[in-house]
């Protein structure tokens, strides 16, 4: 069967942007061949955080100071501020909460206790307004025994540094202490498994209400709700100060869970998601995509009127590079990276590293160029676009969310 839309990759920008063409009607196939960079999340995205090294305060304002190259400058300031809109409007509608404005960064912290620039924080994540005012006086950092997940004694420091008190409190339950006999059990993930019935959570709250003394508010590690955010607004309804989470080193349950969201609401929308499918390769019909094949279905090209290419960077195998080149892998289409190979790494893993900015050429459109020409039906969003840096200016799930709306209107408006 010819679909609308054949997406490669079901990463957050490729559920994105099916969400965004299933909720008007499309009929949209994701071959998503395994796991996102999600699993990286603290349980929150990122619009801008850095310009030349320096906190953003305004995401927004300050769009119009990067280069050109960025993706955010190909789709333009104005229009990024309604999409931005549309993309909380896609996350409420997938069931997920989430809280913070385009014009103004919060604060979210990492699972070392430094705090970072963000654009929105799930609600019952820490998230800090502003600095020199904190949401509390006195947390109570709750440390569940024998857990692996949390550089307590780090996360601690790093909010001491930042003018909270902190009391760090050990703490176990009977349903906590059997999982402990096997030490793989003690990731957040399995947590989130097995704290999720009334009694279980009942004697988690019974030893926050017990231990939390005068704190302000409780802080726990990020452990509940694999599919929703029901657990914690169990356990928040029995404990009697303020909870918030905070983000656990992955894998990550905040990000699992926003997956599991958005590909059900993809599919209650009517979308295909192919699980476990990769593409391999696409036929090209002069400058148009006609087919993709895929490692299942190797017999039945998908063919679509439209393609979109969100197979992520180097870490999900969107890009690969050998000893001579950077390239896109199933497509073919043209990257934009240092010819010489001594330029793409500097030695140091702190040290700003070219590669991080390479990524796939296009045009003001986002249509993917192939030998310098556009391809009219084939659109790259995500992390697999060059000209953006998730880790020096923290704009990576940004990028991911506003590329993939604005290459879903590109679709629906062309000619
Ligand atoms: C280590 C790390 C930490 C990060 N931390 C943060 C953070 O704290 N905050 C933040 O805002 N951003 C963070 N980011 C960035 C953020 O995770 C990404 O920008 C965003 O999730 C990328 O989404 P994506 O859909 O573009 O790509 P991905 O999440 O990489 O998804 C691409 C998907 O495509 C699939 N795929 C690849 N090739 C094929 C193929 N041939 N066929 C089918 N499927 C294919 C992959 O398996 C993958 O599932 C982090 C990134 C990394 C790598």
């Amino acid at each position: 069967m010819k679909m609308d839309t054949v997406i490669i990759g079901g990463g957050l920008s490729g559920l994105a942007c099916g969400i965004s063409l299933a909720k008007r009607g499309k009929r949209v196939t994701i071959v998503a061949s395994g796991q996102s960079t999600m699993l990286f999340n603290g349980g929150s995205m990122e619009m801008l955080g850095y310009v030349d090294g320096k906190a953003v305060e305004n995401p927004l304002g300050a769009i119009a100071s990067l280069p050109e190259s960025h993706p955010y400058r190909k789709i333009g300031a104005d229009r990024i501020a309604s999409i931005a809109e549309r993309v909380k409007l896609l996350f409420s509608d997938s069931g997920i909460e989430m809280t913070g404005s385009a014009n103004a960064n919060h604060w979210r912290i990492t699972p070392m206790g430094v705090a970072k620039p963000a654009w929105l924080t799930l609600s019952d994540h820490l998230r800090i307004d502003n600095l020199n005012q904190l949401p509390a006086k006195r947390l109570a950092l709750m440390c569940i025994r024998g857990y692996f997940d949390q550089p307590n004694a780090m996360l601690a420091k790093g909010l001491r540094d930042l003018g909270f008190e902190v009391d760090m409190i050990e703490f176990t339950t009977d349903d906590i202490t059997a999982l402990r006999r096997s030490p793989s059990e003690m990731r957040a993930t399995s947590l989130a498994k097995h704290l999720v019935s009334n009694n279980a959570l009942q004697r988690v709250a019974d030893q926050f209400n017990n231990l939390a003394g005068d704190a302000d508010m409780v802080l726990m590690p990020s452990v509940f709700g694999q599919s929703d955010s029901s657990d914690f607004q169990l356990l928040q309804s029995k404990v009697n100060k303020p909870l918030r989470l905070v983000a656990t080193l992955p894998p990550s349950v905040a990000g699992m869970r926003m997956m599991t969201q958005l590909r059900h609401y993809f599919k209650m929308l009517g979308g295909t998601y192919l699980t476990g499918d990769t593409a391999v390769s696409g036929t090209f019909d002069g400058d148009r995509l006609t087919s993709v094949t895929t490692a299942k279905l190797a017999d039945m090209p998908l063919k679509a009127d439209d393609f979109v290419l969100a197979t992520g960077s180097f870490v999900s195998r969107g890009l690969k590079a050998d000893f001579e080149r950077v390239y896109e892998p199933v497509l073919g289409v043209d990257v934009d990276a240092d010819a010489d190979p001594e330029k793409w790494t500097r030695f140091g893993v702190l040290e700003p590293q070219a590669y991080f900015g390479y990524g796939v050429a296009t045009d003001s459109q986002l249509r993917c160029l192939k030998q310098g020409k556009p391809i009219q039906n084939l659109r790259a969003i995500g992390s697999v676009l060059s000209g953006h840096d998730a880790v020096k200016m923290g704009d990576g799930t940004g990028v991911s969310l506003l590329t993939a709306i604005a290459a879903a209107d590109h679709i629906r408006e062309k000619k």
